[in-house]
């Protein structure tokens, strides 16, 4: 029996070496893709880990992404860790090719940011960088306060009245979108997708193509954190419904959501690794499911990601006020709790076990 709050850990360098023994007990091939350029606050090396197992030629994957978001890797390392420690040979049949893919965006882990070490929201970077980016005008009109100059109080009071008389005008879930949806225009700004493919979306391609290409069917599940109530999961497609795709996913997964028809508690996004990656395979039924874990407010998340990104863009991150904003964002996106730890395994522990059944069943 594991203890739950044994599978989480303080930070990304604990969190990488717990998946790595996990992952070597069960006798997972192993490989470390050492981060080219972007070091740990200490100077540290950076990797992103993939752990793969089951034969190569399988005709069902598993594909389980922890840590596209940086700071949201806590929750979704400690499901991998946790099913590497729990599986047997019923939960995790020796047919299936299953691979993890561990810390996708290592820089955001190891500093405690949702973005990659260009500032840029690694799921919203999964789009054609050769054509013209698409618009957000929402963002343009909301800028200044997404980003403000500084955070004097003045400033953040001229924000919240920009965001009062939009909401005002076009409602709380047009401004969620408008702020969260990505944005391509500033490069210092939250939810930029950035203007070239990041190093971690080269190497989730390069990994998918490799490990999972020959599959018949695949699996996805992308962990991440700091959308929806304090520890609830919730399972979100963005394929629209009736379509094969959700229809697949809807019963692996009854509960699922869609950003396409309004029921989830995100906004329809662009460039995201969901988006790709039934591109990435096309002779292959690609069934995704996001599973996203509330924690605070999203009022409170976003204040949390708006001091983050003032602090690296425009603050000094070993200066005076990094230590309370590193906390803030820390908190934000993973609550230190026994019992939001406890939700967020036995949630990840039941979507992974329906994920296993979902593609053996049509074996
Ligand atoms: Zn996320």
């Amino acid at each position: 029996m594991t203890n739950p709050l044994d599978l989480f850990s303080a930070n990304y360098f604990e969190a990488r070496e717990k998946f790595r023994v996990a992952a070597a007990r069960r006798r997972c091939e192993l490989t470390a893709h050492l981060h080219p350029h972007a070091k740990g606050p200490n100077g540290e090396d950076l990797t992103i880990d993939v752990a793969t197992s089951g034969p190569t030629r399988a005709a069902a994957g598993l594909l389980l992404i922890s840590g596209t978001h940086g700071v949201e890797g806590y929750a979704g390392s400690a499901c991998q860790i946790g099913w590497l420690n729990t599986v047997t040979n019923e939960t995790w049949p020796p047919e299936l090719r299953v691979v993890m893919i561990h810390a996708l965006n290592p820089y955001g882990f190891a500093w405690n940011r949702r973005v990659t070490e260009d500032n840029v929201d690694l799921n919203r970077n999964f789009v054609s960088h050769n054509a013209p980016y698409p618009a957000n005008d929402g963002y343009e009109q909301l800028k200044t306060a997404i980003a403000p100059k500084d955070l004097d109080p003045e400033t953040l009071r001229q924000g919240s009245e920009l965001f009062r008389d939009f909401i005002k005008e076009y409602g709380p879930f047009t401004m969620q979108e408008a702020v969260s949806k990505g944005q391509y225009a500033h490069p210092d700004g939250m939810y930029y997708g950035g203007t070239r493919e990041q190093w971690s979306a080269g190497i989730v391609k390069h990994v998918v193509r490799r490990e999972l290409a020959h599959c018949h069917r695949v699996g996805e599940i992308d962990f991440h954190t700091g959308l929806g109530p304090y520890g609830h999961g919730e399972l979100i497609s963005e394929e629209a419904a009736g379509t094969p795709a959700y229809e697949r996913a809807k019963s692996w997964w009854p509960d699922i959501c869609s950003t396409q028809s309004g029921d989830s508690v995100s906004a329809a996004v662009m460039g995201s690794i969901d988006s790709c990656l039934p591109g990435l395979l096309p002779r292959t039924d690609v069934t995704v499911g996001c599973l996203e874990f509330g924690t605070v407010s999203t009022f409170e998340v976003f204040m949390a990601l708006r001091a983050d990104n003032w602090l690296h863009t425009r603050g000094n991150p070993q200066g005076n006020e990094a230590a309370s904003i590193k906390a803030q964002i820390r908190a934000a996106f993973y609550p230190d709790q026994d019992d939001w730890k406890e939700m967020v395994w036995k949630r990840g522990e039941t979507v992974m076990a329906q994920a296993v059944q979902g593609l053996m069943a049509r074996a």
